[in-house]
């Protein structure tokens, strides 16, 4: 059977029933098939992103559990918190169950810029810490100052003197309570992958040797040195491999050490920043993570007791900001499959003529005696003779039934040739072929919009249909969106991406892709190229008899909706597409009225394609 790399990226998070259905892997194993449908009952069609809270819960639990682990087993004398950071995603139908979820452990929030700390602000749980990373002006240093003033246990960090002139100004104006500090540290050791700029010398954020030193007297004059509480780095986001992490650990140690000793006698914690990786390879050979948690968590406890020790100082708190791992896994966009190119390449299409060239009548005969034995011959020769009957046709030799009779006899011959050969033979360029006969599958999607990461970074997503698992896909696939921007594409790749469907008629059944681990980075950074928005959304919840709930479900956006956030006026926009069908003469006054009210439902409802998906 294929699982689609299920077992490599799933995180045991799915299963496939015996029905073939791929379902969520717990107690009940709800088909996510079957949520669909109850959604689409409604009404509602295009893509729909759905949102797994037990799945945020798992990761949270998971990362806390592991550190108090490793706490306990390391005999390790500082404690442990997190934050989740707001930039990895915003959705309120992600943030504010991550929220509820996470309040018995005081999670917190991380907030980059002023209007996630007011997020910050509105939504984190009462005690749980809440950091504030990246560039700052006054005026963000002055919501800080607001949120402790409001009983927020919040860190700002410092990126540079500037900003520390800037907390040391603030705190003379303002009311007694005040932030603590935190000052990010920049390591020389640097991360690794995609995402390697966060630190290192040249890196964007950070505090040299010299400009500590520097902070330290600032915070002593100002008489704040009871307040810086942190230091902080970020080697990057998605470590696939644990190497770097433990060298920016072991300077940020020593680090901590040199500044406890130089009287930072309130310095309690390190923040070891985000970039937990999660493994999104469908193929072992390409899987990318090298680690476990539990490694991570053992590693990082184990080092800094090392340091401590050796440096004679306390052992610090430790605490992370990692995003993505926490929220890849929640949601699962589902989007329907509308047509297959070659879908037309039918038998009953073929239409032979009295006298055909000896090319067609060869291939008509390949395909009438093509069995597994010489599969792999007969495909060879029908690609041949496809394109011999192709540079006959640019020639002038053979017209456009000749033509078209030749690609339906070397496409029926291709499936039945990959159908036969199948997996069973490993021929080395049975991939090749496939390679070359992939059939490409028009979805219901924008890439865009919901896998921004393929289109800038070529980040692969596990991708899987919803159903027919119990059945053999013969189909190489590349998947196309529905936008016009010839981007929009995801090809089989012999390399990293080798997706095989299943042939289906699109005219009598449905067939639904999943896109697996969108809940991180995607939702956010997601454009609305050619106007198509946020998918719509729903969140499912499981019950304790074993069903399921589904609820918030958010339609994507209205036409009218997508062109007003653009800052159109959209009465402008609707009077004048009044008045163009007033003034029109070709139709009569109850025909305007009637065309007047499809264009308001038009304008109503969102741009994603209804046509069968
Ligand atoms: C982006 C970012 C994170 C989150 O990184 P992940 O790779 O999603 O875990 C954490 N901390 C800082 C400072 C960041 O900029």
């Amino acid at each position: 059977m294929n699982d689609y790399g299920l077992s490599i990226w799933g995180n045991s998070n799915f299963t496939i029933d015996g029905g073939g259905r791929v379902c969520l892997n717990t107690d009940f194993k709800p088909a996510l098939i079957d949520m669909i449908n109850d959604i689409r009952q409604d009404g509602i069609r295009g893509p729909i992103l759905l949102r797994f809270p037990h799945l945020i819960k798992k990761q949270i639990v998971e990362i806390y559990s592991n550190f108090q682990r490793a706490i306990k087993e390391f005999d390790y004398n500082g404690n442990f918190s997190a934050v989740y950071p707001l930039k990895v995603n915003q959705y309120p139908g992600f943030v504010k169950n991550l929220v509820k979820i996470g309040n018995p452990y005081k999670y917190g929030l991380e907030a980059g810029s002023k209007a996630e700390l007011l997020l910050a602000m509105a939504y984190n749980n009462f005690e749980a810490p809440i950091t504030v990373n990246g560039f700052k002006d006054k005026e963000l240093i002055n919501i800080g100052f607001i949120a402790a003033e409001m009983g927020h246990n919040i860190t700002l960090t410092i990126e540079g003197l500037s900003e520390l002139k800037g907390i040391i100004e603030t705190a003379k104006e303002r009311f007694k309570p005040k932030p603590n500090i935190g000052l990010r540290i920049r390591l020389h050791s640097s991360g690794s992958g995609a995402w390697a700029k966060s630190a290192g010398i040249n890196s964007k954020f950070g505090l040299t040797s010299t400009e500590l030193i520097e902070a330290m007297n600032l915070l002593k004059e100002a008489n704040l040195l009871d307040k810086f509480t942190m230091i902080h780095f970020h080697i990057g986001s998605q470590i696939n491999e644990i190497h770097p992490l433990k060298k920016a650990l072991t300077e940020a140690g020593n680090i901590y050490a040199e500044l406890r000793k130089m009287g930072a006698k309130n310095l309690k914690a390190i923040n070891l920043g985000g970039g937990l990786a999660v493994e999104y390879s469908q193929m072992k050979e390409n899987s990318l993570r090298n680690y476990t948690l539990r490694e991570y968590a053992n590693d990082v406890v184990f080092l800094l007791k090392t340091i401590s020790n050796q440096k004679k100082v306390e052992e610090p708190n430790i605490f992370i900001e990692s995003g993505r791992y926490v929220s890849a896994n929640h949601a699962v966009l589902v989007a329907p499959v509308l047509e297959l190119f070659s879908q037309e390449y039918s038998e009953d299409k073929i239409c032979l003529k009295k006298t055909n060239p000896p090319l067609i009548t060869e291939l008509y005969d390949l395909y009438q005696n093509i069995k597994p034995t010489n599969a792999l011959e007969y495909l060879h020769d029908s690609i041949a003779h496809m394109e011999s009957v192709l540079t006959l046709f640019d020639l002038g030799y053979a017209d456009l039934q000749d033509r078209s009779n030749a690609e339906i006899l070397a496409n029926l011959i291709m499936k039945k040739a990959v159908a036969m050969l199948g997996n069973k033979q490993n021929f080395s360029d049975l991939s090749k072929i496939q390679n070359e006969v992939q059939e490409r599958y028009l979805v219901n999607f924008s890439l865009f919009q919901s896998l921004p990461d393929f289109w800038g970074l070529k980040q692969h997503f596990p991708i899987m249909p919803l159903e027919k698992l119990d059945e053999r896909p013969t189909r190489s696939a590349s998947i196309w969106d529905i936008t016009c921007d010839s981007d929009g594409e995801i090809p089989f790749d012999i390399d990293k991406n080798q997706l095989f469907l299943h042939d289906i008629d699109i005219q009598n059944e449905n067939y639904y892709l999943g896109f697996f681990l969108v809940g991180a980075y995607q939702e956010v950074l997601g454009m609305s190229h050619n106007l198509f928005t946020h998918p719509t959304e729903a969140t499912i919840t499981l019950k304790e008899n074993g069903g399921y709930e589904i609820s918030d479900v958010l339609e994507s956006q209205s036409v009218l909706d997508i062109l007003e956030d653009m800052d159109y006026d959209v009465y402008e926009i609707r009077d004048t597409l009044n008045e163009r069908i007033e003034k029109s003469e070709l139709v009569d006054e109850k025909q305007k009225k009637h065309i007047l009210g499809e264009l308001y439902l038009f304008l109503n409802d969102n741009g994603y394609l209804k046509t069968i998906g």
